[in-house]
């Protein structure tokens, strides 16, 4: 390792030492700062506040709460705790940044209007515990985009608690259990597609389901025929993921649903991939039954690195009276309340339960509002139609250089997938997407759907500009290049990152979480 010099961080080097030079397409350089640990940083004694000694006796009942030894907090003043945590970020990439082209994640960027609205103290500053009465304007925010996603989907019903997609599904399927339940036919197996994102046979098993595979036709879509020998009085419901994670629309998807109902089964959409048909297509016109939205995707509230998603489920008339607690209602003397258990026997008495402690992500709620209310319906076909558009110019110009596998049949929906076909001999998917960490940008989502040799699935959602994505189809067209003609210096980038390539097995199988003494 490099020695730290004055201030503390030292400058990144290639394995051997100095960076080799790459000419990136972009212009734009890795991040090459080498920070230490907060703690190698410290120093004992040093504290970024004045505190005085503590004065007096101590109480004799607070006595055995005192420290034997020190804390082992890292000692530094207040500049170099802002200087380490600024120059850690900046090792980092973000939305903010560039462009984050993870195909299914739908990066796009979040709307500074919507944090502002999310800070009014009249949201920011209420406690879940309040009593109903004096929080009546976030209960009609929350009402408010329920209608909204209930129109914009063409459903009868929302349960607004899911915390992020795969408890959306969770959701759904909890519904699906309490209604085939309440007719008395427990089934046993859910079907899912070949191409389904994992967390759908996750979310399938975990509600105690035995999951049965769909294999995709050679188009990448659900096929119908094997879909429809397989149904009977065992299956409770198929999960489809529409638009599909090839980014194709499953044009079957009504005659799907219409085989399912008619063989006593019900239908989840995972709606993850709304974003795309937002404001063209309703879901509830196609015969879904239960359908997830990422807020925090289609509506542009913020992927919180495993933090405040938020995946509401809209539901069907027959699944509407299950919906989890607490649920929205308007009373006839016209106000709004959140039906909870005291009430459910009355207003709600078919409910399955609860999915979460209180109503659900309060923040992501006004963000999601505060984008639905700027764009408007027209605002929203729009957002779909731009994505799509986005994502087809990427498409088409990428594809003289990487193998497009669905690409002859015509337009994608909002991503756009290729394969690892013709890349020289010993080149992976693996070195492009590296490749592209020396270019500035993040990586696309890789090997995935699983239907595809070396996938790369790339969604640059509707807020990229065209001379954004120009920048990024050069770097691509670039990397594309080096792939097919073996450049050496692919297979050990990225270079002008902090961290070159990790062992990934390693680093969640074995992951170093304390600091070595
Ligand atoms: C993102 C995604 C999910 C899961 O959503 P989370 O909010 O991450 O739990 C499910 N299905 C698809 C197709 C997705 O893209």
């Amino acid at each position: 390792m490099n020695a730290p010099n004055a201030s503390g961080w030292r400058p990144a080097m290639g394995e051997g030492g100095e960076a080799p030079a790459i000419l990136t397409v972009s212009g734009d350089r890795g991040l090459t700062l080498e920070e230490p640990l907060i703690f190698e940083l410290g120093r004992p004694g040093t504290c970024g506040v004045d505190l005085d000694e503590p004065r007096g006796e101590i109480a004799p009942g607070l006595a055995r709460f005192l420290r034997a030894e020190p804390p082992a907090l890292p000692g530094l003043t207040e500049p170099e705790t802002v200087r380490h945590y600024t120059r850690l970020s900046r090792q980092n990439y973000a939305i903010d940044l560039g462009p984050f082209p993870l195909g299914s994640c739908t990066m796009k960027h979040n709307p500074r209007l919507n944090e502002k609205v999310a800070r009014l103290p009249g949201f920011a500053d209420i406690h879940p515990l309040q009593p109903q009465h004096t929080v009546r304007g976030a209960i009609g925010v929350i009402s408010e985009l329920a209608d909204w996603l209930v129109t914009l989907t063409g459903m009868a019903a929302v349960a607004m608690t899911p915390k992020a997609g795969a408890h959306g599904e969770l959701c759904g399927l909890l519904c699906i259990r309490a209604a085939l339940e309440a007719r008395g036919d427990a089934r046993e197996v859910v079907l899912v597609p070949e191409s389904a994102h994992g967390t759908n046979p996750a979310t399938a098993a975990f509600a105690g389901y035995r999951v049965e595979n769909i294999p995709a036709t050679a188009d990448g879509r659900v096929d119908l025929a094997a879909l429809t020998a397989r149904l009977g009085p065992d299956v409770a419901a198929v999960m489809i993921t529409n638009p599909n994670t090839c980014g194709l629309f499953e044009r079957d998807m009504k005659a799907i649903s219409d085989a399912v109902h008619a063989a006593g089964g019900l239908v989840y959409c995972d709606g993850a991939n709304f974003n795309a048909i937002v404001g063209k297509v309703r879901p509830g016109d196609l015969g879904v039954d239960a359908m997830h939205i990422n807020l925090h995707k289609t509506f542009s509230t913020p992927h919180g690195g495993g933090g405040p998603g938020s995946g509401p489920v809209v539901l069907s008339a027959a699944l509407a009276p299950f919906a989890p607690l607490p649920f929205a209602m308007r009373g006839p003397d016209g106000i709004i309340r959140l039906v909870e258990e005291e009430d459910a026997p009355q207003h709600h008495p078919q409910s399955f339960g609860r999915m979460a402690a209180f109503h659900g992500q309060m923040g992501m709620f006004t963000r999601a509002l505060t984008y639905i209310l700027s764009h408007g319906a027209d605002g929203l076909r729009q957002v779909a139609e731009d994505a799509v558009l986005n994502a087809n110019y990427v498409l088409r110009s990428l594809e003289d250089v990487l193998d497009a596998p669905f690409g002859a049949a015509g337009p994608c929906m909002h991503e756009a997938l290729f394969s690892d076909e013709g890349f020289a001999e010993g080149f992976s998917t693996l070195d492009l997407a590296k490749g592209l960490i020396d270019e500035g940008f993040h990586p696309m989502t890789v090997y995935f759907p699983l239907v595809v040799h070396g996938a790369m699935l790339v969604e640059p959602t509707e807020t990229e500009s065209k001379a954004g994505l120009d920048r990024f189809i050069a770097s691509m067209r670039s990397l594309a290049a080096r792939a097919r003609n073996a450049d050496p210096a692919l297979k050990s980038a990225p270079h002008l990152a902090p961290r070159r390539r990790l062992d990934e097995t390693q680093a969640a199988r074995k992951p170093v979480l304390v600091q070595p003494q």
